[in-house]
Formats: C-alpha cells, structure tokens, sequence
C-alpha cells in the first residue's frame, strides 16, 4: 500500500486529469512528510495586473516556510511554486492544482477550467485530492445541442469553458416540397411539411447521438423552443434521454457561445444536486447496502466494500493511519490494530479519497459553493 510509485516528471501543465494521475497521486507516500500539494484559482480578480494573486501565494509559501520543518526539498519545490505563480497571474480564473516532492522527483502540474475560488498549500505525507477531485467533477464535460427548425448547433462544454463544434449538423430546408431532387432527404419524405420535419428530427436525433459519441459525453443539455421539444424528444433515441440533464427554452438561436453557457451552467450544477441526493436518498432506504458516518464508512472502505461513497460539506476530523500497512482507523490510537507499527493522524476526508480511489469506489464530492450543503458521509455498499 505504501510503496511509493514515482510517476514520471511533467513539466507542462496538463489540461485534463485522467485516472492513472488519481491513482499515482493517492499511492504516492512521502516518509518524511514533504510531499507538496499546492492549490490557486480565483473566482474573481481585483485588478487586471493580477498584483493580489501573486501576494496571496506568497502569502501562502511564507506560512509554510515559517514552520520549523521545512527542509531543503521543500523549499526547492515552493521556490517553483513561486516561479510557478509568475504564469498563474496571466489565468487566475482555471485552477491550478501542483503537486511536487522534490526528494521523489515529483513534479505534476495541471491547469483546469474549473470554477470557485481556491487558495490552499499544504505539506504532508500525502498529496492533498479533495480540490482536485472537486474540480473534476465540477468540470465534467457535457454536450449542448441548440435545435431550431431544420438546423441545429452543437457546443461542448468542460468547466468554464464552452467550444462550438461549427457545422457538426447539417442544415435542412424544411419548406421544400416532395419530389425535390435533393439527394439523401427525398427518401426520407414522401408527405408533407410535417413529416419532413419529423423526419428532420428523427435524423438529428441519430446525428446528436454520434456527436456525443464522438465527444465521449455521457451528458447533453437541448436548447429549443417548447413547441419544438414536443416534436423533438419522442425522437431522442434511448441512450440521449438518459442522458438528458436539462432543457432550456431560448427564443433566439443565434445566440453567442457564453450565453449558452450561462444558461446551461445552473442545469448542469442542479444535475450534480440531484445526483447528491438521489445517492443519499437511496442509502437512506436501502439500509442493508448502506452506510453512514464516518465510522461506518471507513470500516467499509477497508473491507472493499464501498461502491460509492458521498462526502457532504469538508470536514475537519483526523483518523489514524498505519504507517506500515496504511490501515486506516478512526480515533487516535498510536499503534495500528493490526501490526501494531506506529500510526500518524491524517485527514478523514483525504484517507478516505485515498482509499475509495484504490478500491475503485466512486466518489461524490460536493463543492463547499454549492447547495448541497450537508455534513454527511454515507456510502453506498457492493454488497
Ligand atoms: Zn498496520
């Protein structure tokens, strides 16, 4: 459990997070405790010299600096964190997540497009994921599709930024009679105007399908006008319906790309609520596969039991870790259980990250900025 893994150095920051890094990071154990986890986004900017942001993280380096542990590694790494800020300044508003351990020769720095403010750095034994896996999720890419009568727009968003695929559906003119010559639309009409835009849709509906399975998106949002959606959703096949997270009603469809996105953002951060509280719900009423407290959770997590764990508002408690076998157990015990080797305190929330990344359960993080707003810690169980 704790061999440390030493992925390979980037130097670059990356754009995206894929699950080797989650698993690398939550493996990763420095002895000495200098493992450097460092994190900075603001939501909003005093001015445009970006001045306020490069003090905040100096800021944050002094209080590190000024505790008496700090060695030489970690000062070579929070001397690259400084450097590191000179370029944050330039996109305070994406967080920028590094994590470093200059004894291990780890360096990993990524750059993603996710909303809140964050300033935080910490030095431990392990590399701190709650804001990152927050900003995973909060950055989940999902599919916009704009319909209009005999043409439609396609957009796919990733966090706070919204990219319009041009193009992507073809348009159709809807007010050409049977018998037109046009190839590839005559066959599918034979009637009139209404069935030709039925058949529009029912072809758009395919279309939006292969869009989705292009982008890889498991989630799309429709933009049209209502009387247009009672026509167009008995046409969504199966796998689009389910993955429906939202409709919004727009009178124009020209539209520019940041107007889409602010009206889907608030469909897709209540489809992230509902998923909170679909899951809380079904532990509450499945009590045989259900799990609440920290206690409880843990226990589970240890036993691989856990499918899914849910980790309401941040919370402060510490639990035990074996330093030997990485057995995990609340209260503050200084011998494992176990093996009886020496134990340290580390934060419940990150041990239990840790130990839901490895055991594959999924984790549902919701953010301290939204509604969701419980303290709770329920899991899910396999069995
Ligand atoms: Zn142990």
């Amino acid at each position: 459990m704790h061999t440390s893994t030493i992925p390979s150095i980037h130097l670059e920051s990356r754009q995206s997070v894929i699950r080797e890094d989650l698993l690398a990071l939550a493996q990763f154990c420095d002895e000495n405790a200098h493992a450097v986890s460092f994190y900075f986004s603001l939501s909003s900017h005093p001015d445009n010299s970006h001045r306020e942001e490069v003090l905040m993280i100096q800021q944050l380096i002094k209080n590190i600096v000024a505790k008496p542990h700090t060695d030489h590694g970690v000062s070579k790494d929070l001397s690259g964190i400084v450097m590191a800020a000179e370029e944050l300044r330039y996109a305070p508003s994406r967080l920028n997540a590094i994590f470093a351990c200059h004894d291990q020769h780890i360096w990993q720095s990524f750059d993603l497009p996710a909303a809140g403010s964050v300033s935080r750095l910490e030095v431990r034994r392990h590399f701190h994921l709650a804001p990152l896996l927050r900003a995973i999720e909060s950055s989940a890419l999902y599919c916009v599709v704009m319909v209009e009568h005999g043409k439609a727009r396609a957009f796919v968003v990733h966090g706070t930024e919204i990219q319009e695929i041009r193009a992507r559906f073809k348009p159709e003119d809807l007010s050409l009679h049977s018998g037109n010559s046009r190839v590839g639309w005559s066959h599918h009409v034979d009637g009139n105007q209404q069935e030709r835009a039925r058949a529009y849709l029912k072809e758009l509906s395919w279309e939006i399908h292969r869009f989705m399975e292009e982008q890889k998106c498991l989630r799309v949002v429709i933009g049209c006008r209502d009387d247009l959606w009672s026509d167009l959703e008995p046409q969504l096949l199966n796998p689009e319906r389910a993955a429906l997270i939202g409709r919004f009603h727009t009178p124009n469809f020209d539209v520019s790309p940041a107007e889409v996105l602010q009206a889907t953002k608030p469909i897709f951060e209540a489809s992230l609520q509902r998923r909170y509280e679909d899951l809380s719900q079904t532990i509450n009423e499945g009590s045989s596969h259900g799990a609440r407290g920290l206690d409880q959770v843990l226990d589970n997590l240890e036993q691989g039991r856990v499918q899914k764990v849910l980790l309401g508002k941040p919370f402060p408690e510490m639990v035990a870790e074996c330093g030997q076998c990485g057995h995990l157990h609340a209260g503050t015990g200084d011998k494992c259980v176990f093996c009886t080797s020496s134990t340290h305190l580390v934060f419940a929330e990150e041990a239990l990250i840790r130990k839901a990344l490895l055991t594959e359960a999924e984790i549902l993080l919701p953010g301290p900025e939204g509604s969701y707003g419980r303290n709770e810690v329920a899991a899910w169980l396999r069995y």
